[in-house]
């Protein structure tokens, strides 16, 4: 998919930051000390947006585009916005902000949201589209996915393919166990379900206006409305803002929220795709391990996917600085760990994959205690822990968010305390607090653990049956007793290693 870098010459100070942080080298240094950088390599890019997020002047704007677009098709910042005070201004159109504009539409809410993102056909980063659901949602293969609390169908003919297996896998290729097929992962494309959902917010009433990046979220001390700036020295006011911004936080941040009290690091990933294998697994499953080649001190984590539709291989850095780690470029790593045995045997021959690949930058942060302030709330993946709330899930977090702002707003009470209710709710979450036990497994320990301990945290963790345990319910519990039975011995030999274990 082609992305479209906007470089304001004017603007650019020379400062480098985006020379140091591009994962892919996209641009050189210009001739002088504040001479404006060059994009030099246009047609490595990632979109992974680090450079637009970083850059301290405002001096880049990177446009996901989908295919039939150009540069020139982007529309202007704020179109349909106007200066009303709406009662939810929402930053953000992922499944969180959309999930709250359209619970925000079925209370009656007068919603506006504003998404950086130049159209509702491109997601701002790759997915696998594993859509699970949880008990309660209705998910047959033949009528599709439906939502209840969202009123929400993925209709049949938008789901990809279906997913049986799923795996972690060691760095020397032994995975978890599974006793049979687990939950059924339904495969639809992140954009399709990102754009069914923006298509139903937009049919509820809600205004959406594209290529508006939100800057900051301005309140006055008395009880005037939450103000989000964005482009264009313009502002959309609201009386509650709902920062779904995804994993940076950095509106929620500053505005008060303490999403990223405790950020650990951040992974530069690149995914790349094939069609099926001749004999599809239909399993997916996330690998620890670095690969030969990877940067020294640098941890790696890496996704894959095979099903009769499509062969999917995700792998990154996970690190502790935000810039590029060594100079070396992420799809040269990700080229690298395909061809590796253990991941070969599972998705085929990456080599022939000549497109360039779609990638995203993380932020891994702690669980915070808080994801409100005075105002605000920060749902979705703007609040856990490594940007894999899941989509689902996100959506969820985004409805929540717009029912209790909602009850915020009838009692008039909408400072931190009026808002507080999301908190009791949001973190009682069962995937919410699940994301604690994948974020300690998949960011902190291959942070921190060399090989031998990463196959040693294998070794306990290889009788879980992870396509069991995600399905939930009697089935999940009966696999989890099943797993701390075997494996409980091993447990106890290993206490070093029970941190990164622990939910
Ligand atoms: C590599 C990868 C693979 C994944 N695979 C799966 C999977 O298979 N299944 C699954 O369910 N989940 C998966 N996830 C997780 C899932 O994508 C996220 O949990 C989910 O998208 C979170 O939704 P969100 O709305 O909170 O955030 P996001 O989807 O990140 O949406 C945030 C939105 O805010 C916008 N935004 C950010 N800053 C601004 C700003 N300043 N101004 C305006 N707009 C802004 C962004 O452009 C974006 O559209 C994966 C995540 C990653 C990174």
């Amino acid at each position: 998919m082609p992305n479209g870098i906007v470089l304001d010459a004017a603007r650019c100070t020379g400062c480098g930051i985006c020379v140091r942080t591009c994962p892919e080298m996209v641009f050189v240094p210009g001739d002088g000390p504040r001479a404006p950088v060059s994009v030099a390599h246009s047609e490595r890019c990632l979109g992974c947006l680090a450079c637009d997020e970083d850059c301290p002047e405002g001096a880049l704007r990177v446009h996901r585009l989908p295919s039939d677009m150009t540069v020139a098709d982007v529309p202007q910042p704020g179109v349909g916005l106007d200066d009303r005070v709406h009662d939810l201004v929402i930053v953000g159109a992922g499944p969180a902000g959309l999930g709250a504009a359209i619970a925000g539409r079925a209370l009656g809410m007068d919603v506006a949201v504003v998404e950086r993102m130049p159209s509702m056909r491109r997601a701002h980063h790759p997915d696998g589209g594993l859509l699970m659901g949880q008990p309660g949602d209705v998910t047959q293969e033949l009528r599709g996915l439906h939502l209840p609390e969202l009123d929400l169908t993925v209709p049949r003919d938008r789901i990809r393919e279906t997913l049986r297996y799923a795996f972690l896998m060691g760095p020397d290729g032994r995975t978890t166990r599974s006793a049979g097929p687990g939950v059924a992962m339904a495969a639809v494309d992140k954009d399709v379900f990102v754009q069914g959902m923006a298509e139903r917010a937009l049919d509820a009433g809600a205004r959406i206006a594209w290529n508006t990046r939100a800057q900051g979220v301005e309140r006055d001390l008395g009880d005037g409305p939450v103000r989000v700036r964005i482009d264009g020295d313009r502002c959309v006011a609201g009386k509650v803002a709902i920062c779904a911004e995804g994993v940076t936080g950095r509106l929620a941040q500053a505005a008060g929220a303490p999403v990223n009290a405790a950020v650990v690091g951040w992974s530069f990933g690149a995914m790349f795709e094939h069609g099926p294998l001749d004999a599809p697994r239909h399993e997916m499953g996330f690998a620890l391990g670095a690969p030969a080649g990877f940067p020294e001190g640098v941890g790696a984590l890496s996704y894959w996917s095979s099903g009769t539709a499509r062969t999917e291989f995700m792998s990154g850095t996970v690190q502790r600085t935000r810039h590029r780690a060594g100079d070396v470029r992420v799809t040269d790593l990700v080229r690298m760990a395909a061809g590796e045995a253990r991941f070969a045997s599972r998705i085929g021959d990456f080599g022939a994959s000549a497109a360039t690949p779609d990638g995203c930058r993380i932020l891994a942060r702690r669980l915070p205690q808080s994801a409100v302030a005075d105002r605000v709330i920060a749902p979705g993946d703007a609040l856990t822990c490594c940007g894999m709330l899941t989509s689902v899930t996100a959506a969820r977090t985004g409805a929540l968010a717009a029912r209790v702002a909602a009850a915020a707003i009838a009692r008039g009470d909408v400072s931190a305390a009026g808002l507080r209710d999301f908190d009791r709710r949001v973190f009682a979450m069962a995937q919410v607090k699940g994301m604690k036990f994948l974020h300690n497994l998949l960011i902190e320990a291959p942070m921190a653990l060399g090989r031998a301990d990463l196959d040693a945290l294998m070794g306990i963790l290889a009788p879980l049956d992870l396509g069991r345990m995600m399905g939930g319910g009697p089935g999940a519990l009966w696999a989890l007793a099943a797993f701390m039975l075997r494996s409980g011995r091993a447990m106890a030999g290993r206490r070093d290693l029970m941190r990164f274990l622990k939910a």
